[in-house]
């Protein structure tokens, strides 16, 4: 299979040099040449199969030209080793668990995978590779963790000091070995601009084999494919979900419409934002007007220009009319947000996190219009990663701290310092 830039289709390249290159030279995005489809078979049974090998049917229509069957059955076995169940609240009221893995957020799903293959695309290799990463906050810990101890890679996160949780910050600063954390004295867009001068320095790219694990990687987005077919074939036969996909940069979602395109039904999918509602907007009128983000509690939507809305465009054939009679938009505010986690716990008992509560004040909205419907609201995060709000809104203790943060608290930090510059990355990297 060859992969083509959404800027130009001639500029076309093969799987290994779309994965490890991770953004083309003009800027697009890396698109599959033909978009794989699911045949009969699959679909005759699709019912009866397990999580594990809905992710290798998938994974096998994507990269089977490129990856031998057994290498791939181990890639999608090593990333599915945890589930993501499907909680009913209330009739037609679903929450899809993502944050069963590792470091309780759905992003686990993605950097795993994406581990694994690049792994295999550079077996045999003598030449370490460096993963470079600036994070906010939960993908750097998703990153660390899949690669950790995985020989030949060497991971270097980037992360904005004093910016991101303490509990984060331990997922980041505590693992060790192949992994080093830079505690930056500036923003997260100071980190996303030292990355990107690294990838730019063509001779210190070449030297240390760069390469980037951010969320436009494709082989990121595969994987959050599997969870779509996963969760839809536990509704009732005959059954069409409905998404809801709390969504910042727009990978969750591009994932949903990547298993559309496999030929899984969907009624609708539903587009839900906090304040930063730059596709709610567009899907309104059609106009696309990016802007600076607004800083909310649901900090990991808090994108102001989604990276992968150039996807989202050319799935559509870059129609406005046939986005928006597939997607809709809808966008809530901080105080919204609390007043759902509140609600949430006191009428279902359950405790929602700030970004999945966005997700189920839209779902909630679109059943009122359209009664009847059944609505699957993608839980991105376990709500411990964000215990401020929690604890504000539904009482101290009220979440419980899953062992394999808890552990973390007692763990000692290990960061290297550095300015904002990218003179001294340049230095701190070549030394
Ligand atoms: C990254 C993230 C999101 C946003 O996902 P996108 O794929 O960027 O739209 C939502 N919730 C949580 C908890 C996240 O970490």
């Amino acid at each position: 299979m060859l992969y083509h830039s959404t800027n130009n289709p001639a500029h076309r390249v093969d799987l290994k040099e779309a994965i490890l290159r991770s953004l083309p030279p003009d800027n697009g995005l890396y698109m599959p040449d033909t978009l794989p489809v699911l045949g009969p078979d699959f679909w005759a049974i699709w019912r009866e199969l397990s999580f594990q090998e809905i992710g290798y049917a998938v994974a096998h229509a994507f990269f089977h030209e490129d990856v031998p069957a057994a290498d791939l059955k181990s890639i999608v076995e090593g990333t599915l080793t945890f589930d993501a169940p499907l909680v009913t609240l209330a009739p037609g009221d679903h929450i899809l668990e993502l944050f069963h893995g590792p470091t309780l957020a759905f992003k686990d799903f993605g950097a795993r995978f994406m581990a694994r293959l690049m792994a295999w695309l550079t077996r045999g290799e003598d030449r370490e590779l460096t993963v470079l990463v600036a994070t906010s906050g939960d993908t750097g810990g998703a990153v660390a963790s899949a690669f950790h101890r995985v020989p030949g890679t060497r991971v270097i996160i980037l992360y904005p000091k004093g910016k991101v949780s303490g509990l984060q910050e331990k997922q980041l600063t505590t693992l060790g070995d192949n992994i080093t954390a830079l505690e930056i004295d500036g923003t997260f867009d100071d980190c996303q601009r030292l990355v990107k001068s690294a990838f730019l320095d063509r001779e210190l790219s070449e030297s240390l084999n760069l390469t980037s694990a951010n969320s436009i990687n494709l082989s990121r987005l595969v994987p959050q494919s599997f969870y779509y077919i996963h969760s839809a074939r536990q509704l009732p036969a005959g059954v069409e979900p409905v998404f809801v996909i709390p969504s910042g940069n727009f990978g969750n979602l591009t994932a949903g419409l990547l298993a559309m395109q496999l030929g899984l039904p969907v009624k609708k999918f539903v587009a839900a934002t906090n304040i930063n509602d730059v596709v709610p907007a567009y899907l309104r009128s059609g106009d696309y007007q990016p802007r600076p983000s607004a800083a909310t509690i649901s900090n990991a939507m808090d994108v102001g220009a989604p990276s992968n809305f150039a996807r989202m465009q050319a799935l559509f054939g870059n129609s406005w009319e046939s986005m928006k009679g597939k997607i809709e938009g809808m966008s809530f505010t901080d105080d919204q947000t609390r007043a759902a986690v509140r609600e949430v716990k006191a009428l279902l008992d359950y405790e929602i996190d700030p970004h999945g509560a966005v997700g189920w004040l839209a779902a909630r909205k679109f059943r009122a219009a359209n009664p009847g419907n059944a609505t699957i609201t993608l839980e991105t995060a376990h709500p411990s990663k964000f215990l401020d709000v929690m604890e504000q809104e539904i009482g101290k203790d009220a979440v419980a701290i899953p062992d394999r943060l808890a552990v973390l608290a007692g763990r000692e930090k290990v960061a290297v310092q550095l300015p904002a510059d990218e003179a001294a990355l340049r230095e701190w990297l070549t030394k």
